[in-house]
């Protein structure tokens, strides 16, 4: 008989892991949503209605030996999983892959596909008849989405307010973050730095209606629409007993290096979820999957087998600012200007490579 292991998470690292397995083992992948979202072209969904469809991927194709269960785990201590359902299981292996959410575009936390679609298309409709918008947050996202709408709309007006002093912290060449300033500036976007808001904007995030918010700094922003560009929570909440333990305040999980939760010999993490000192990345987490999967092997071989070490991979990063603009980042490459990170996957968005995980070549 095979051993089971259970995926908890049908994300980026848990379609991989379970995908990895499914020759060796029989796998059950638990999953909340009817279809995986490639939430790394969704800002370009928001923009562009002729990507809405494409970003959700069905995974019917994903496994051959395998199951995929649209449901949710509502609590685990490492040796019974227990699904919202009521179902119990008890597998031989578990990967904890629940990464983490993050608001609405950017991520999108809808179970039924008709649904995300239809709120895509919302509020995109939205976006569509605004003038004036608000970007919260200078990182990654809030420039990614500032680009993808100045591709879309090159007359609308963009403002991101971040707190912090410059854009895009932690790891990153000065060099990379003056590139990507130099591209927001022509495209006229303005960024209002080392400030945050002093009210909360009247309306919802996404929703159509002008309004006026001072900022701290005491300059006032008009806009007809705002986005909240920051804000990632890892989803570990379920976790009980003394997996429980493993939870940092961060709710992200503490891991050893072979990428199992310290003290469970047969419960392993991957992807956002875990504490591990790495930029979050879909990359990442499809790097620790392929190295669970391994690991797993090994101890399906062999129980006593000694496990491989994990080394988290040094920061780097490719932004787009729309279809034919951004920079890179790589150490050893330097900085990549927009022509290399269109080429890269600012033009394609990497669907296909995710198309082909899922079996939808
Ligand atoms: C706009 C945007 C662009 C990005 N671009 C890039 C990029 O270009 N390259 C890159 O490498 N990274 C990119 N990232 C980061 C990347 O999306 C994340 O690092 C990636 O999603 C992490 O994958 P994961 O499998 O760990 O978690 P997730 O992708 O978050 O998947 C977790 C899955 O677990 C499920 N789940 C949650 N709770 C439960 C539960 N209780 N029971 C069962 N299932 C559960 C969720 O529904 C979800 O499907 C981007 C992120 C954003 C927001």
């Amino acid at each position: 008989m095979a051993a089971n292991v259970l995926v908890v998470g049908g994300g980026y690292g848990g379609a991989a892991a379970a995908k990895a397995l499914d020759d060796v083992a029989d796998v059950v992948l638990v999953e909340p949503r009817d279809r995986f979202v490639h939430n790394v072209a969704a800002l370009r969904a928001l923009v562009d209605p002729d990507w809405v469809e494409a970003i959700f991927l069905p995974y019917s194709e994903l496994l051959t030996r395998g199951r995929v269960i649209q449901g949710r785990v509502t609590s685990t201590d490492g040796e019974t999983v227990v699904l919202e359902s009521g179902q119990r299981f008890t597998p031989d292996y578990l990967v904890l892959a629940s990464g983490s959410g993050y608001p609405f575009p950017a991520k999108v936390n809808i179970e039924h596909n008709r649904d995300a679609v239809a709120t895509m298309r919302t509020t995109h409709a939205s976006l569509a008849e605004s003038k004036r918008i608000l970007l919260l947050g200078a990182g990654p996202v809030g420039l990614e989405l500032a680009g993808e709408i100045k591709a879309a709309w090159p007359e609308k007006e963009i403002t991101i307010v971040d707190r912090g002093q410059d854009i895009i912290t932690g790891g990153l060449p000065d060099e990379f973050r003056a590139e990507l300033r130099g591209q927001l500036a022509a495209l006229d976007i303005e960024l209002v730095l080392g400030t945050s808001l002093a009210t909360q904007p009247p309306t919802g995030p996404g929703e159509l209606g002008a309004f006026t918010v001072p900022t701290h700094s005491g300059r006032d922003v008009d806009a007809d629409i705002w986005f909240r560009c920051y804000g990632v929570i890892p989803n570990s909440a379920y976790l009980s007993g003394s997996l429980a333990r493993a939870r940092r305040e961060s709710g992200h999980i503490e891991v050893t290096d072979d990428l199992r939760v310290a003290g469970h010999s047969r419960v392993f993490a991957i992807g956002d979820l875990t504490a591990l000192p790495e930029s979050k990345m879909a990359k990442a987490a499809g790097a620790h999957a392929e190295h669970v999967a391994d690991n797993i092997r090994r101890l399906l071989d062999d129980p006593s087998s000694s496990l491989a070490g994990y080394a988290p991979a040094p920061a780097s990063i490719s932004l787009p600012l729309g279809p034919a603009g951004g920079a890179s980042y790589a150490p050893g490459v330097g900085v990549l200007g927009p022509k290399e990170t269109a080429e890269m996957k600012g033009g394609h968005l990497r669907m296909d490579d995710y198309r082909s995980l899922f079996g939808l070549a």
